[in-house]
């Protein structure tokens, strides 16, 4: 067991275990889809795969207060789209509320339990969704700016995660 000075945490490289937090803009065939800044930063531990692999492989050994831009093929995002993937579920199991239309992401009850999915259409008594990760198949271009790199406390290494501000909650 070990106390880190505080004072040389700035000097730390991401590499595993580290808790990372970093804002970032992700682009898809050069238009802006999302940008972190109207949120909270993302708040990652180093090496858990809670990170897609190709933004972690990119981050490995760089620091707080780098900027760096990370192209990301699907095998390294979000993976191929599957074929097969589309399905008609009555309505009874959307779980979103409110109005659906179609493009948007929603939540419906699967013998698995939630599971997130876009929706196609919608009919009287069902919807036609695709239960493939909407970003799934495409090729993200993502510009990070690390904000902050620190060991992990020792609550965080027992869990696997990160803990903190929009991190995670028990
Ligand atoms: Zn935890």
């Amino acid at each position: 067991m070990s106390t880190t000075d505080t004072n040389a945490s700035d000097e730390l490289v991401i590499n595993k275990d580290r808790v990372v937090s970093f804002h970032y803009r992700l682009s898809e065939g050069g238009e802006q889809i999302e940008d972190s800044a109207e949120e909270s930063p993302v708040l990652y531990m180093h090496g858990h795969n809670s990170m897609l692999s190709g933004l972690e492989e990119a981050l490995e050994g760089r620091k707080a207060g780098e900027s760096l831009t990370v192209t990301v093929p699907p095998e390294k995002g979000y993976g191929e789209r599957r074929e097969g993937a589309q399905q008609r579920v009555p309505k009874k199991h959307v779980l979103t509320k409110g109005k659906l239309s179609p493009g948007m992401v929603i939540q419906i009850n699967t013998k698995e339990g939630a599971q997130e999915a876009v929706l196609l259409k919608v009919g009287l008594k069902n919807v036609d969704v695709d239960s493939n990760h909407p970003l799934a198949g495409k090729v993200l271009e993502f510009s990070v700016d690390i904000l902050d790199v620190r060991a992990a406390t020792e609550d965080e290494l027992a869990h696997g995660h990160a803990h903190g501000p929009g991190g995670h909650e028990h």
